[in-house]
């Protein structure tokens, strides 16, 4: 239902637009750690890249993977489904996915795939800061394919009964424009993101000029600190300070 709304959309757009068909994770721990086997795992992704399909998308986007075993399923459920497919992964526990995996471990696996995504990266995680370091730390590992940068829009705070992310169009503005000059090609937002967000981060992207290879100090002072000291590879990074750093529009 969502991909048929996506592609009537798309199509009314006058000009060309992706549909890209979101397939969550399981939600489950695989096997040997959990109890989810990768058969069981290889029929949901199936199901659901067949109905995305169906429903009129161009291409499967799987996110929020944090196992590579998950992200190895999903894969062999794409080619059964004869659909291109993107694949990010959220690095959110202190440089590194829940499941241990870096951004230079999710290069090699992805060498490594039969059923390579067209695309890949991360999306998710802890704040925009986060997300931009592990852009850096895949483009340092020199993927032969282009890069995904799906930040949350800021960090999630809970305000008067409900939760609010806290950044604002501007910040994810620089964080589009600093995703870009750190190897990104495919820049979106994922969690707290709106439209004036996309706005932001588009107008941006078309005025200004690419930047060179942002260093982790400047990533810092653009967006705020790290959640952690490291990118979960053994680098030392700036630490996490307050977000009072200018803010350029
Ligand atoms: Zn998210």
């Amino acid at each position: 239902m969502a991909a048929e709304i996506g592609r009537e959309a798309a199509d009314k757009a006058g000009r060309p637009v992706v549909v890209a068909g979101s397939v969550g994770p399981t939600g489950e721990i695989m096997e040997p750690m959990g109890a989810l086997t990768k058969a069981s795992a290889v029929e949901m992704f199936h199901e659901q890249a067949e109905g995305l399909k169906e429903g009129g998308a161009d291409v499967l986007w799987v996110e929020t993977i944090s196992a590579a075993e998950e992200f190895k399923a999903a894969a062999e459920a794409f080619a059964l489904a004869d659909m291109p497919w993107c694949g990010t992964m959220s690095f959110d526990t202190a440089g590194r996915t829940m499941m241990g995996l870096t951004a230079a471990e999710l290069v090699k696996l992805i060498m490594k795939l039969p059923n390579p995504p067209v695309a890949f990266g991360a999306n998710c995680g802890v704040g925009a800061s986060d997300l931009i370091r592990t852009t850096l730390a895949f483009s340092a590992a020199g993927p032969e394919r282009p890069l995904i940068a799906k930040g949350n829009a800021g960090i999630p705070k809970y305000v008067d009964g409900h939760i609010h992310y806290d950044g604002t169009p501007a910040l994810m503005a620089e964080y589009a424009l600093l995703a870009r000059s750190a190897g990104a090609t495919i820049i979106g937002g994922c969690c707290g993101t709106m439209p004036e967000h996309l706005r932001a981060m588009r107008e941006a992207l078309e005025t200004r000029e690419p930047g060179p290879r942002p260093a982790l100090e400047e990533v810092v002072e653009a967006l705020g600190g790290f959640s952690s000291a490291s990118d979960g590879s053994g680098e030392d990074a700036p630490q996490r300070r307050a977000r009072t750093g200018r803010r350029r529009r």
